[in-house]
């Protein structure tokens, strides 16, 4: 392995070849199959034949112009975007991160142009991730990732996860902007915040003035079975919302929704990109939209997703000593377990399953959205030798 790479990843020897729908291929042509999806982001499988083909057309007539241009798949993008969502304007981005580094300078901006510059602070939660940006890191919800980087910034407030009176008390403080949330939390352990309380908050938001944002970067692109997770909830839609992982199927690209009124600020030289909303991106973005928002595909991902969680509340009934519980929604989920999930990725590896892991002892599982019965059938088969495995070297003493 080259050590020229700043060593901040740690992968695994296996290289990959190739992908194909939701099997990946190695170099020695071995066969896995894919429930991680490079992290919720190969929303629709690999080397998707609608994907490769706006790709490879765009490639051949024009890759980047900037900002200076109009940039037509951007236009419609972003008008397609609007009608499917809360939102009146978006801004496009090459990564997660970048969506909420937009999402709170447009919170800020908001409240700046009404007359309230001192109303700066964005108050999140603890669990949460919201990208390694110097912002992104300052939000986010675990020390961890903060250590070594100097002092944290003024304007960020972390309140304990599922803590209502902190919440009620902190977001009437004078200089709160907004709340910052993941609907669906993906690294902090797969953690979904109950619909009322995702309810109760947009009422408080809306009482105080405080802006709402989503970070549905991980659970939006319909990975919970809706276009994105807030639409679940009537009454709970955000002013600002920031997307990317799924939404580009693979291609880098993220995009931040806000409101006609939450970008009120907002102007010419404001904000901007270099690379986002290029052609390339909106060709493959507008690709991944086709599909996703085509007839009868969100109810194909609610029905497997209904499968896929028989199968894992099979496996907690069946090794209740092992996996304590399920957690997540739609094809987000977690098997919250009570020993190590990176042991036990291995072990899956080994058995032919890619999965990831997450905060608090939980095992990740972020198929693509075009599985099929089989796959999660074959997958939860998969998972449950491997614990069973674990069951017997337990019984016979050697359990880790
Ligand atoms: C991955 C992720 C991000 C950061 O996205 P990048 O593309 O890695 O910058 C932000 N928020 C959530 C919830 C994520 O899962």
């Amino acid at each position: 392995m080259s050590n020229a790479i700043l060593p901040v990843y740690g992968p695994s020897e296996v290289v990959f070849e190739r992908g194909e729908g939701v099997r990946l291929f190695d170099s020695n042509g071995r066969g896995y199959l894919d429930f991680i999806a490079g992290i919720a982001v190969n929303s629709l499988g690999h080397a998707h034949p609608a994907l490769v083909r706006a790709l490879s057309e765009q490639a051949g007539k024009l890759w980047h112009v900037s900002n200076m241009y109009r940039i037509p798949g951007q236009e419609r993008l972003a008008q397609r975007y609007a009608d499917l969502t809360f939102a009146d304007r978006v801004f496009f981005t090459n990564s997660g991160a970048e969506a909420i580094e937009a999402s709170i300078k447009i919170a800020r901006r908001y409240h700046w142009s009404r007359g309230e510059p001192e109303r700066i602070k964005i108050l999140s939660f603890t669990g949460s991730f919201h990208g390694r940006t110097y912002a992104g890191i300052n939000a986010g919800g675990q020390d961890k990732y903060r250590e070594g980087f100097g002092p944290r910034m003024p304007g960020f407030e972390t309140l304990p996860f599922g803590d209502h009176d902190a919440l009620r008390q902190a977001v009437v403080q004078p200089d709160v902007a907004a709340v910052l949330i993941e609907p669906v939390q993906g690294e902090g352990g797969v953690r979904e915040t109950p619909e009322a309380c995702l309810r109760a908050l947009r009422q408080l938001c809306s009482e105080t003035g405080v802006l709402l944002i989503y970070d549905e970067v991980q659970c939006g692109a319909g990975r919970t079975g809706q276009l994105f997770h807030y639409q679940w909830v009537d009454g709970a839609e955000p002013d600002i919302l920031a997307a990317a992982k799924g939404i580009g199927g693979g291609f880098p690209m993220g995009a931040c929704l806000a409101t006609e009124a939450a970008a009120s600020g907002m102007a010419k030289g404001v904000h901007g990109s270099t690379f986002g909303g290029g052609p390339l991106a909106m060709a493959v973005g507008n690709a991944v939209l086709d599909i996703l928002s085509e007839d009868g595909f969100l109810e194909g991902v609610r029905r497997v997703s209904s499968t896929f969680t028989q199968g894992l509340e099979s496996l907690r009934d069946r090794y209740p000593d092992l996996v304590l519980k399920v957690t997540g929604r739609g094809l987000l989920r977690g098997l919250k377990l009570s020993f190590d999930p990176v042991v036990l990725r291995g072990e899956l590896a080994e058995r032919g399953l890619l999965v990831g892991s997450a905060g608090d002892q939980v095992l990740r599982l972020a198929p693509p959205l075009i599985v099929t019965d089989d796959d999660v059938l074959e997958a939860v088969r998969i998972i449950d030798d491997a614990l069973s495995a674990e069951a017997r070297a337990r019984a016979a003493g050697g359990g880790a």
